[in-house]
């Protein structure tokens, strides 16, 4: 019999990242057919089911299809939670800070990895990356009410913790 010239990596390609099986089959030379039946002979559903993904809002779990979840980057569970979320000013005037942030965070922490949370800048410096000016909040959502009501619940990246905190603390 001939040897598969699909690896294992397949798997975390169709799985994690979410490539197509026609991706997949061009990465390995082989066709979508071939990369469907060796996933299916390693346990992969590849039935189109459809998979929890949280809104980047307010992370109320939905269910999409791999399509919709491969294409959002930023999903929203309703209208109000997409406004919301380009009405923030953070989300507005901080990408690249939330980038650096995160970038610090992760290499800190494996707690983040994967997951669409917020870092917050204590002194709302963008640029001031050190880890004892950086929270991370669960959903957009602990962010604003943090920022509108000041008060919620943060992960304090120097002390690898989950606090209450307030803006009179900060
Ligand atoms: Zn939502
Ligand atoms: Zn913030």
């Amino acid at each position: 019999m001939r040897v598969s010239r699909i690896d294992e990596t397949a798997v975390d390609m169709y799985e994690n990242r979410l490539f197509t099986l026609q991706t997949i089959g061009e990465k390995f030379g082989v066709t979508r057919q071939a990369v469907k039946k060796f996933l299916n002979n390693h346990g992969v559903d590849t039935s189109d089911r459809l998979r929890p993904q949280k809104c980047y809002n307010c992370g109320k779990e939905m269910l999409r299809t791999r399509k919709r979840v491969r294409e959002l980057k930023r999903p929203c569970c309703s209208r109000k939670c997409y406004y919301e979320l380009i009405n923030n000013p953070n989300y507005q005037q901080s990408r690249q800070g939330q980038r650096i942030a995160r970038e610090v965070i992760d290499k800190l922490t494996t707690l983040w990895h994967h997951m669409n949370y917020v870092a917050h800048h204590v002194d709302g410096d963008d640029l001031n990356n050190d880890p004892n000016n950086l929270w991370a909040f669960k959903t957009n959502a602990d962010h604003m009410k943090f920022h509108r009501f000041g008060e919620s619940e943060a992960y304090i990246v120097s002390k690898l913790q989950w606090e209450k905190v307030s803006k009179e603390l900060s």
